[in-house]
C-alpha cells in the first residue's frame, strides 16, 4: 500500500489509500498516527492537511531511519507552523 507520502519534515498518511487496518499505530513511536475518528481536540485540521499533501508529496516506498534530531521533538506541542508544505517539485500550476 502507498499510504505514506514524504515531505519535508512531515509524513502523511492519504486517506484514498488507507484503509484503517490500524497496523501502523502502534508502530508510530510517539504516537503519532490515529484513526480520522480519533483525531484529539483541537488537531482536526491534519485531516484537511493529509489529504492535501498526500496529492502532492512523494510516496514513502520503504521505511527509513528517524531523522537525528527527533527526540528533540518528540516532546515539543504545537509544531504545526513549523510544516514545510512545498516539497521542491515542480508545480503544474501556471501564474
Ligand atoms: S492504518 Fe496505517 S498501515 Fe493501515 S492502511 Fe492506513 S496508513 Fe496504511
Amino acid at each position: 500500500m502507498d499510504c505514506f507520502h514524504e515531505g519535508p519534515n512531515m509524513l502523511v498518511i492519504d486517506p484514498e489509500e488507507c484503509i484503517d487496518c490500524t497496523l501502523c499505530e502502534p508502530e508510530c513511536p510517539v504516537e503519532a498516527i490515529c484513526s480520522e475518528d480519533d483525531v484529539p481536540d483541537g488537531q482536526e485540521d491534519f485531516i484537511e492537511i493529509n489529504a492535501r499533501l498526500a496529492k502532492d508529496w512523494p510516496v514513502l516506498a520503504q521505511a527509513k531511519e528517524p531523522p537525528p534530531d527527533a527526540d528533540d521533538w518528540r516532546d515539543v506541542p504545537d509544531k504545526r507552523h513549523l510544516l514545510e508544505e512545498d516539497n521542491g517539485a515542480e508545480s503544474d500550476d501556471e501564474d
